[in-house]
């Protein structure tokens, strides 16, 4: 622990970057695997790696009362310290100076007494942790001290171990990223690139693998040219939520797309899994579904981030998880595989409810995947999925071999109604625009939304003045501007609100562009939002199951 410690402090000490990486490096290569494994870790400002979502559960007033009984320094003097370095470490090595009887520690002792404080319940975590800082040298309590606390604060980023995990073992940075982002755990990482197990980077099951991400582009022509391919694949892209499904045996666990555990949310999945009839890990994305539809994302936001879901919301939104993609299957990691090969292994598995294939359809030409854009538009999703049927998966990179298609599905032509003072970079400039369509039936102007984005600082500041001058009256931090600015708005869909007098509220807004020539008398009305909205979004636009390949 000393070692670590002093290696943790020399980092501390220098601004340099460089020397950073250097002395991490020369540390890293005089431990054992299991500590490399430990210390890369700890070093992360981490207790446990992030794979075994392990929390240590101590809270600051336990840790305080320990590290002051301990102490030789009265509470004057402890409180004097603490303000002093505004850091729980700092504050402790400090503290302890004098008050303990310093013998060696590993960093094995290190991970048995963590791992004894997290299995401690309340007022017991106390004594494993006072027991080791008795033993610890100040300068090892002080960094022992941090990765209670969840933070280093020498400097250290996760980039900056994983270029000393380079530097240490002669291993390219994008091959140590490259490990990173499968094991998603930087000691493992650390050990694998140690023994150059970088080329078979093997997936862990039930360690969630970071998601592969997909490059916007607007054009069917675009999508051809950018990702140089003579056919492409294309996907529906559902509107749910993504997701990993790790299955082996009678054992399964859910992770999101930000790689939480989101197993409990979704039990018909857990419960369907051992169905499979193969180990396996999945990528794909949860939707929700009854009676052959599937419904909007709406009634899915129901379900989302449970702790435990009743048998009656189950039944009312019940889920489906649509497949896409085979990262792993009875003990063989496909990621170097082309998607082809991966499709065709998923194709082979015979799946059955709750899990459903992706809809698949091949393009060859751009006017070829016009045609399959617009009937996926017709059928009322969003947009497609463009793949590179020979790619292999990347996690965690948002590169050239998956693509999405998302045309606004519309545009509306709307007046400014209302700004409002912006925030941060925006400040002292009217930023905010609330806008409304044409009700026709009363001849009066309906809000459907607020719009902040879309417009450049040159343009906000001209506006700004234009605003100020036809303020009808200013609310301090609001003010009601005479209906007269058009703009174009570009949305991602149309909710039913109370928010506006309209029902309706646009879904992430973006102002297209500025449409001062266009008189107020010709904007868009709200029949105009209601057809829109029941064409595409509302009740009974609810998209068939035929969107999903049955299997
Ligand atoms: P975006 O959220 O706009 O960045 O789009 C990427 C997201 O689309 C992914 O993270 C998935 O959640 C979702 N998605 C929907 N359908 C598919 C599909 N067929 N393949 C890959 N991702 C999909």
């Amino acid at each position: 622990m000393l070692e670590f410690a002093r290696a943790g402090a020399a980092v501390g000490a220098t601004p340099a970057t460089l020397e950073k990486t250097r002395i991490l490096a020369a540390y890293f290569r005089t431990l054992s695997d299991e500590d490399l494994r430990r210390a890369a870790v700890y070093l992360s400002g981490r207790a446990f790696p992030p794979s075994q979502r392990r929390t240590l559960g101590l809270g600051w007033s336990t840790l305080s009362k320990v590290v002051s009984s301990i102490s030789s320094r009265d509470e004057e003097e402890l409180g004097r310290i603490f303000r002093k370095h505004s850091d729980l470490g700092d504050w402790a090595g400090e503290a302890l100076d004098g008050g303990t009887q310093p013998e060696p520690v590993t960093l094995d002792e290190v991970e048995k007494t963590l791992e004894a404080i997290r299995t401690a319940r309340g007022a017991a975590k106390a004594k494993p942790l006072e027991a080791l800082l008795k033993r610890l040298d100040p300068e090892a309590a002080r960094f022992f001290v941090k990765i209670i606390s969840g933070e280093m604060r020498i400097g250290l980023s996760e980039g900056l171990v994983e270029a000393a995990i380079a530097e240490a073992f002669g291993v390219s940075i994008t091959q140590v990223k490259r490990v990173h982002l499968v094991t998603g755990d930087i000691g493992e990482t650390a050990v694998r690139c140690k023994h150059g197990e970088f080329e078979a980077s093997t997936i862990t099951l039930f360690q969630p693998v970071r998601f592969m991400l997909a490059s916007p582009v607007e054009t069917p022509q675009e999508a051809f040219t950018r990702m140089g391919a003579e056919t492409v694949w294309t996907e529906e892209k559902y509107d749910g939520v993504r997701c990993q499904l790790h299955r082996q045996g009678t054992r399964a666990e859910l992770f999101s797309r930000d790689l939480k555990e989101t197993t409990a949310a979704f039990p018909e999945l857990v419960e369907g899994a051992p169905g499979i009839g193969h180990d396996v890990l999945f990528d794909g994305e949860v939707l929700a579904h009854r009676d052959g539809r599937v419904l909007r994302f709406f009634e899915l936001q129901r379900r989302l981030g449970r702790k435990k879901v009743d048998p009656e919301l189950r039944r009312e939104v019940p889920v489906v998880l649509v497949i896409f993609d085979v990262l792993w299957l009875d003990g063989r990691t496909l990621l170097d595989e082309p998607l082809t090969a991966r499709r065709k292994l998923l194709e082979g598995l015979g799946l059955e409810h709750p899990f459903l294939l992706a809809r698949l359809e091949e393009a060859t030409d751009p006017e070829h995947l016009d045609r399959i854009f617009a009937e996926t538009r017709e059928r009322g999703n969003e947009g497609l999925m463009v793949k590179d049927p020979l790619s292999p998966y990347t996690p965690g990179r948002r590169g050239l071999a998956w693509l999405k298609l998302k045309r606004p599905l519309a545009t509306l032509d709307v007046v400014v109604t209302a700004v409002e003072w912006g925030h941060g970079k925006r400040r002292g400039v009217l930023s905010d625009y609330t806008f409304a369509v044409k009700d026709i039936r009363t001849g009066k102007l309906v809000n459907v939304g607020k719009a902040y984005s879309g417009l450049t600082d040159a343009e906000i500041a001209e506006y700004t003045k234009r605003f100020l001058e036809i303020t009808v009256k200013d609310l301090g931090h609001t003010r009601m501007v005479q209906p007269e600015v058009v703009l174009e708005v570009a949305f991602d869909s149309i909710q039913r609100s109370n928010r506006h007098a309209s029902g309706y509220a646009l879904r992430f807004p973006r102002i297209v562009r500025i449409r001062d020539e266009k008189p107020v008398d010709e904007i868009d009305t709200l029949d105009r939002v209601a057809e829109l909205y029941d064409r595409y979004f509302g009740e009974k636009s609810e998209v068939p199951l035929s969107d999903v390949a049955e299997t």
